[in-house]
């Protein structure tokens, strides 16, 4: 069944950007843009099985080498460390007239907005930010064809954005052990957030030089913090290192619902 494709025309609302709260994705380059202007990013991470999740993922379909191969214990599992703009407290680049403090220099996130940052997202218009006068002009591009897929156009920009996040997966993993960040939690259980301090975060990605391609893997062994007795004896029973540690030190943990 086909339906009338979906236009867009940005009416320069900012909501998008005055909603936006949590964590935004960031490239390793945009990651230390941040840091540079002095604004805090997270490390976000959750570990999830080698082998067991292939032909699906959330319900997407990514690479079986998604990810970065690590050792908890004895047991082999997968990280893609996650980068995120702090933006708990909003938007830092956000000016009171709803301009963008840093447009030309803004992130991919923000660049593809209201697109999905996954080419296999299913795309609502309720679910943006964006007013319903931003859906309605005839001069809007085409976000939407009539199959409900999104333009070649577009899906090239988000492919590309998320080709870069798998490339520098091995970077990043390697940021996180230069801060001493290797604790984890697991899909669908919960995530752990560690926030370094702005300048260490800074220097441990200047050391690494932006280096992304023939990042090493670690040989360190990850630590795991889940939620639950079950599947903590599932990962125990599999020689996985499990947190024991009282409180959330330096890190916090992120139960998923
Ligand atoms: S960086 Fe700019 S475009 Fe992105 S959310 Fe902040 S204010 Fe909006
Ligand atoms: S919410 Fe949509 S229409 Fe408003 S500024 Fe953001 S992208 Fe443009």
């Amino acid at each position: 069944m086909t339906r009338p494709p979906i236009r867009f025309h940005c009416v320069g609302c900012g909501e998008c950007c005055r909603g936006r709260h949590g964590f935004m994705t960031l490239t390793l380059a945009e990651t230390a843009a941040w840091l540079r202007r002095g604004h805090r990013v997270a490390v976000l991470l959750e570990a999830f099985p080698v082998d067991g999740e292939q032909s699906g993922f959330h319900g997407l379909q990514l690479p079986v080498d998604y990810g970065v191969e690590l050792r908890s214990g004895a047991m082999s599992m997968r990280v893609a460390p996650v980068f995120g703009a702090d933006l708990q407290a909003g938007c830092p680049n956000l000016a009171d007239d709803n301009a963008c403090r840093i447009y030309d220099g803004r992130p991919a996130v923000c660049r593809l907005y209201p697109a999905p940052t996954h080419p296999l997202s299913v795309f609502r218009t309720d679910t943006r930010a964006c007013p319903p006068e931003a859906w309605q002009s005839p001069a809007g591009v085409i976000l939407v064809e009539e199959d409900g897929r999104m333009p070649q156009d577009v899906q090239a920009r988000v492919r590309s954005f998320q080709g870069e996040l798998g490339r520098e997966a091995a970077a990043k993993v390697a940021i996180c052990e230069a801060l001493g960040v290797h604790l984890a939690g697991w899909r669908g259980n919960g995530i752990v957030i560690h926030t370094p301090a702005v300048q260490d975060f800074l220097a441990a990605i200047e050391r690494s030089a932006l280096q992304v391609e023939g990042a090493a893997a670690t040989s360190n062994s990850w630590t795991l913090r889940v939620a639950g007795s079950a599947l903590a004896a599932e990962l125990l029973d599999a020689n996985a290192a499990l947190f024991a540690g009282e409180g959330s030190g330096e890190h916090v943990f992120v139960p998923v619902a």
